[in-house]
């Protein structure tokens, strides 16, 4: 029973260095956020003992009681949080997510539809390199040179050419508002199952500052851990019973054997905190300061893709800067801003070095920071971006010095995970 610092203090040491590293950075990587210690402690919970296979109510082991107790709060609190009439919260993430649906609906071969990657999409919605590129004939569709917005002349035209089994929205990448109720035409029109990967912008949903999906698509997937500030997971919801009944046998027994019930026993809590009344004033504010830090980004020299944003996230286009995503992201880390590079629409530069750089506001707005703060952090990382225009790839040491200075400072004022 001895505690980790004893049993194995090199693990030990390692969440010490994370727990460190997430007090003390700026994280702006726009998939994470910052869990409340409830969230941590269901999922360092005893469930993480526990073999639960089937659904509450319908297990394949004993001793499931207090399993289905959880699962079904999770379940039903999903249900209440999206408006919906079905939830499976087993998905081990998001990928599982998708991949159930798949299953579900569509067989190898088939042809799917979603955004291409480069466009801002995810790797499981038909990329080259992903299980889904490789077992289906995936066709994918982009967004316009001139605004960055989703082309739905280009997407009806293929859908209209190729008849897709599937057409996917959603992605990692794309900071705008998506039209979903013309997406869904287009889907009726062909015959497809419209499927909605609300994994970036589910908790801006949750907290009613974003367009809900439900009501247009036939399916919806999503992580947990994103803006839904939940454990990482995945998750599928449905208003429709008989894609549900297909959901949960792609789910158990078709991908997936045990489900993971710490994990949704994590789950359960996270979506009883965004139920609360302050969830929405947190998704709100999560959107008002991507504004913020999109439009002082773009004050100090940076393209923003499609010019701003509509959601958490925000793409900025580093060209003019004359600075990669590359280089950026590692000064940045240096500086103790952490964030990614990314490649912008139409990028001449390949995956690994990249034009711009993706930054988002949910963790930041967890621990409090407002606009005052963002804006101060756009001056940073401008600051920062600076130094590599004027000294070149390796930065100005002086400058990112200073700016890690000020980061830790600014950290120290909005502490996360306080000793007990
Ligand atoms: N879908 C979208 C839109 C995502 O952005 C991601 C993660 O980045 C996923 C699915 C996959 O989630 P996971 O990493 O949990 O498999």
């Amino acid at each position: 029973t001895r505690g980790l610092a004893d049993a194995d203090p090199a693990v030990f040491g390692g969440v010490r260095q994370e727990l460190s590293r997430e007090q003390n950075q700026i994280e702006l990587i726009a998939s994470e956020n910052i869990v409340s210690r409830a969230v941590l402690e269901a999922q360092g919970s005893v469930f993480t003992n526990k073999y639960a296979e089937g659904y509450p109510g319908k297990r394949y082991y004993q001793g499931c009681a207090p399993s289905d107790v959880v699962e079904t709060l999770a379940i039903e609190r999903a249900k209440q949080l999206f408006n919906c009439g079905f939830a499976n919260v087993q998905p081990h993430s998001g990928a599982q997510a998708n991949g159930a649906v798949m299953l579900a609906l569509t067989k190898p071969g088939d042809t799917i539809m979603g955004l291409s990657l480069d466009a801002g999409g995810h790797l499981t919605h038909g990329a080259k390199a992903a299980l889904s590129g490789k077992w289906y004939n995936a066709v994918q569709y982009g967004v316009r040179r001139d605004d960055h917005l989703i082309d739905f002349d280009q997407v009806e035209a293929l859908a209209r050419e190729h008849q897709p089994k599937l057409i996917i929205a959603g992605g990692s990448a794309y900071p705008r508002h998506i039209d979903f109720a013309r997406f869904r035409a287009i889907a009726d029109e062909v015959g497809a199952y419209f499927m909605v990967d609300m994994a970036h912008f589910a908790g801006l949903v949750a907290g009613g500052v974003h367009p809900t999906p439900f009501g247009h698509a036939h399916v919806v997937t999503t992580t947990t851990h994103k803006t839904l500030r939940g454990p990482r997971g995945g998750m599928v919801l449905t208003d429709d019973e008989a894609i549900a009944k297909k959901i949960n046998s792609a789910v158990f027994p078709g991908l997936q054997g045990g489900p993971l019930m710490h994990v949704i026993a994590a789950k359960a809590v996270a979506f009883g905190e965004a139920l609360q009344p302050e969830f929405k004033s947190y998704a709100k504010a999560v959107v008002e300061n991507a504004k913020v830090l999109a439009a002082r980004l773009k004050e100090r020299g940076a393209e923003i893709v499609s010019g701003g944003t509509d959601t958490h996230l925000a793409l900025v286009d580093l060209t003019p800067l004359g600075v990669t995503g590359r280089d950026a992201d590692e000064a940045l880390e240096r500086s103790s801003i952490t964030c990614n590079k990314n490649g912008i629409p139409f990028d001449p530069l390949p995956p690994v070095k990249t034009s711009g750089i993706r930054v988002g506001t949910p963790a930041g707005t967890t621990r409090g920071f407002g606009p005052a703060e963002f804006r101060e952090i756009a001056d940073m990382i401008a600051d920062v971006l600076e130094g590599l225009r004027t000294k070149g790839e390796h930065g100005d040491p002086a400058v990112e010095a200073a700016v890690k200075a000020r980061v830790e400072a600014l950290c120290a004022r909005f502490p996360i995970y306080p000793a007990q």
